[in-house]
């Protein structure tokens, strides 16, 4: 079977094909943060849905080179590092700096790139030059520089490709200075802003004065340098397709040879919002939480992770603490489970047990199916439970188990707890309370356990010996 993703640009499931010949390397595009402020783990869904796409690509063979672009200069920056009196870079590089703190603790890959947008500044430039030699983007009065939506279609290209965008709608002419607008209030959009008092010190020269990029050109220069003009993947939240990616498209294959046209993007991907009490998790909202408010409260970054994966990427989510206590019980089943395979598998090795991770790829392969998957991993986890009461497991394949987890988790990336290391105080104990069963002073050994129950240590007997589990 093939890998199917649904895509937006085409609103149907397709089979996923690389461009490459050898059908090997994938060029992956994702939207990064902007970077003034903790991001919230609504933005983290988006990211984390990245990270599947990527692991799932690489766990099906794919060697993928991944880019997430950070956005370290537009109005929302501005205004905060005025009032923070401190200089753009020294802002954003803290606020960088914890964002990708913060990839960690979820357990997400670090993107092969993170290409910053001030330091990118020349291709962006490079990429306006382009539009305005076709005609397709003019400077207005003040000095800023808009994209032609009207020059862009009479030259034959289609605005409105990943939405629909009636062309009465459209105020072509009239300009937007915003990055962020709505599909009705559609526009020229401004690539190239021009210097206004309230940008401080932030501008950069340009053939068309002073001043600083539009959000959108920022991603139709950064991909194009590092993924090619055009290229596999370009993902993001739902709320960018309209206007971010559109106005992405119509940047990148308008400043194209208009003798060789291409598709820019292949597959367009975008994740449902992660909600709150059914609204948009959102900043403007104030309903939001950071992963460091969820830490605080004693979550981890995997319960975190393994929440914000739960859902169909597709499928609007709602966050709740009752999730997040729901995720932490899954998480204690897989890990008492794989716990009990790895004393039985003691050190044997094995061949991946082919049947966990058959069921697995059938679902990943239906458009990233990561509900069905842990569906298969739940059932395969009771099968086990129930052959390990029975005792009817052997060692190697215990083991062939033990290999088809790992597997599944280069994927789903939770790994495994870090084994609760009881502190030696209570290891002594414990080989107290074993020579006393030696010596079959039963009182004694009986004594110790209800001693270290006391502390919060339950003991285990096992088929590999004792082993202590925290109460
Ligand atoms: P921003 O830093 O605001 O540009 O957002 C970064 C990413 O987070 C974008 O891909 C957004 O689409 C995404 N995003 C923002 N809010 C949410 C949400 N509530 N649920 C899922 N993704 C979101
Ligand atoms: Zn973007």
């Amino acid at each position: 079977m093939a890998l199917k993703l649904f895509n937006t640009l085409t609103r149907t499931i397709e089979e996923f094909v690389p461009l490459d010949p050898a059908g090997r390397a994938v060029g992956m595009y994702c939207c990064g943060p902007t970077v003034y402020d903790l991001a919230h783990i609504g933005n983290f869904r988006t990211f984390i849905f990245a990270d599947l796409v990527r692991r799932y690509l690489e766990f099906r063979g794919y060697a993928v080179r991944h880019v997430m672009n950070v956005t370290d200069v537009d109005d929302k920056i501005i205004a905060r590092v005025r009032a923070a009196g401190v200089s753009l870079a020294e802002f954003t590089r803290r606020h960088e700096a914890a964002f990708l703190e913060d990839l960690d603790v979820l357990g997400c890959r670090r993107p092969h790139h993170l290409p910053r947008a001030t330091e990118h500044i020349e291709p962006m430039l490079d990429l306006i030059r382009r539009l305005i030699a076709h005609g397709l983007a003019y400077q207005s009065a003040d000095g800023s520089v808009y994209f032609s939506i009207q020059q862009y279609i009479a030259r034959g290209h289609r605005y409105g490709q990943l939405v629909r965008i009636r062309l009465e709608d459209l105020r072509a002419g009239e300009r937007i200075r915003s990055d962020e607008y709505a599909k009705e209030t559609a526009a020229d959009f401004a690539l190239w802003k021009s210097r206004a008092p309230e940008d401080g010190d932030v501008f950069w020269p340009s053939p068309w004065g002073e001043g600083r990029p539009g959000w959108h050109i920022e991603c139709s220069a950064m991909s194009r340098q590092l993924l090619g003009e055009t290229f596999d993947l370009h993902l993001g939240g739902e709320d960018l397709a309209f206007p971010h990616h559109e106005d992405e498209i119509a940047q990148s294959e308008g400043a194209m040879d208009p003798a060789a046209p291409r598709r820019f993007v292949q597959y367009w991907l975008h994740g449902a919002h992660l909600l709150v009490e059914g609204q948009k998790m959102a900043k403007s909202l104030g309903n939001f939480f950071t992963l460091r408010d969820l830490v605080a409260r004693g979550y981890s970054g995997r319960e975190i992770r393994y929440l914000l994966l739960a859902a169909h990427y597709r499928e609007p989510f709602n966050f709740t603490f009752e999730g997040l206590q729901g995720a932490r019980a899954a998480l204690a089943r897989i890990d008492e489970c794989i716990g009990k395979l790895r004393d039985r598998a003691a050190s044997q090795n094995a061949e991946p047990d082919p049947a966990l991770i058959d069921e697995f790829t059938r679902a990943l392969d239906g458009d990233l199916n990561a509900s069905a998957g842990w569906a298969a991993v739940f059932e395969w986890i009771r099968r086990q439970n129930r052959r390990l009461s029975e005792e009817s497991i052997s060692p190697v394949e215990a083991a062939a188990g033990l290999a088809a987890w790992d597997r599944i988790d280069s994927v789903l990336g939770i790994g495994a707890r870090a084994a609760a290391e009881a502190p030696p105080e209570i290891q002594a104990l414990l080989a107290e309370r074993q020579a006393a069963r030696k010596n079959r002073d039963f009182t004694r050994a009986d004594a110790l356990r209800t001693a270290l129950k006391d502390q919060g240590w339950l003991i285990e007997d096992t088929p590999a010996g004792p082993k202590l589990k925290r109460k």
